[in-house]
């Protein structure tokens, strides 16, 4: 049941107060805050089993272990992969994406060689490739977008060329909130024998995900986006392809034997995982994971999609109020200009009454570019925000509005 006060009741900074003022909490898309059950899992552990996982005999070493890897079965239900060897902890949406521009890079491309991104990636989906691009001369192609923030799908599938080698798009823009159609953008790339990465950032915490219904070659995300904590993500690799992928980082836990002549790798996923890993931080993940499953993902989206929708209306009716990214799929993130307002100006004078939204450009600096604009004010949305917080947004910016 999507009881909303009982929700709320379940995270504790949501009944703060900033400058005196109950706090609305919209900055969801930078990271999301965390329920008391996600807090408490970790805290138990430390105080109970803390003991490093993998390498020991002892019973707390192996109850770790068994806690860690079972947090990697609770991943893999909750994105439908097929098996746990394709589950790979990193640390985030980020080092997801550079371990695969890494290791894709060093063994699947040559100089000349093309990857396909979008005009509305975040930077941790350009920068990556264009390390790549210096260092091993491959070739970076956007797809180009229209007006109202859609990519344009003839424009994408005319990018193709015989040294297209991946695709690495975003499922739902941080900036925009258009939900990209990455099942037919995988189905044409699968059509002409690419594979593609998708960067699951702003998508996982708001809709059912199935990587296997998707087809996803890869499928990346964070779990601080995701109610659960800082410090650890996700990066999904069809086994097929992890098999075929080198080691990104060397160390302990990726290796099956080691002299001084030569080392052999481990088998998946714990080639890619080199030292230890923040098994404190997976079974935050695993739970916070536990409990949007509980609320059912599909009952998240429902909830989330009206208040994207009941904000869109209010914010519409302010005078001189603009909006980008008006796709026809759209996620719970909304970016706005009013007049001549500063997009900084607006959010430190929301902040002054309690109201938390981000500023500027949102990592997405050559979305900003296309857009012609510094910055927005992006408010995006979590599951446990309400109608009253979207009316205090609205009243807030009317009275920032008059101060102009
Ligand atoms: N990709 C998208 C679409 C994002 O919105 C973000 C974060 O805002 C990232 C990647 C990077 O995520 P992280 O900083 O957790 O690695």
């Amino acid at each position: 049941m999507y009881n909303i006060s009982n929700i709320r009741n379940d995270f504790p900074i949501l009944s703060r107060q900033v400058y005196g003022k109950p706090l609305v909490y919209l900055d969801n898309g930078a990271t999301t805050q965390k329920p008391r059950q996600v807090v408490e899992v970790m805290t138990d552990e430390y105080y109970s089993v803390n003991a490093n996982v993998h390498r020991g005999v002892h019973f707390l070493s192996q109850q770790a272990t068994e806690l860690h890897e079972g947090s990697r079965e609770t991943v893999r239900q909750f994105i439908h992969a097929h098996s746990t060897n394709e589950i790979v902890f990193t640390r985030g949406t980020t080092e997801s994406i550079n371990l695969l521009a890494s290791s894709f890079c060093e063994s699947q491309m040559q100089a000349g060689d093309e990857v396909i991104i979008s005009t509305m990636e975040h930077h941790s989906n350009i920068v990556p490739w264009q390390l790549m691009a210096a260092r091993r001369g491959i070739a970076i192609k956007v797809i180009p977008m229209d007006d109202r923030g859609e990519l344009l799908f003839d424009e994408y599938c005319k990018l193709f060329t015989p040294r297209t080698r991946l695709v690495s798009v975003a499922h739902v823009s941080n900036v925009l909130g258009t939900v990209n159609p990455v099942e037919r953008m995988i189905a044409f790339a699968h059509s002409q024998g690419v594979p593609v990465l998708v960067d699951g950032a702003q998508s996982i915490p708001h809709m059912p995900v199935d990587v296997q219904a998707l087809d996803a070659d890869f499928y990346v995300f964070s779990g601080h986006k995701v109610y659960g904590p800082t410090g650890v993500g996700v990066l999904y690799g069809k086994e097929e392809w992890l098999d075929r992928l080198p080691p990104y980082q060397g160390g302990g836990e990726m290796i099956q034997t080691v002299t001084f002549e030569k080392t052999t790798f481990n088998e998946l996923p714990f080639k890619f995982e080199a030292g230890t890993p923040d098994y404190i931080g997976t079974t935050g993940l695993a739970r916070a994971l536990d409990y949007v499953t509980a609320l059912g993902m599909e009952q998240i989206a429902a909830y989330e999609h009206e208040l994207t929708t009941y904000a869109t209306e209010q914010l519409k009716q302010i005078p001189g109020m603009r909006i980008f990214g008006e796709a026809e799929q759209k996620g719970s993130v909304i970016s706005f200009l009013v007049g001549n307002i500063h997009h900084f100006d607006m959010g430190t004078l929301l902040d002054r009454l309690g109201i938390a939204v981000r500023t500027g450009h949102h990592c997405a600096q050559p979305l900003m570019q296309r857009l012609g604009i510094e910055g927005t004010v992006r408010a995006s949305f979590g599951l446990y925000n309400t109608k009253e917080e979207i009316d205090a947004l609205v009243a807030g910016i009317l009275r920032v509005s008059r101060m102009f």
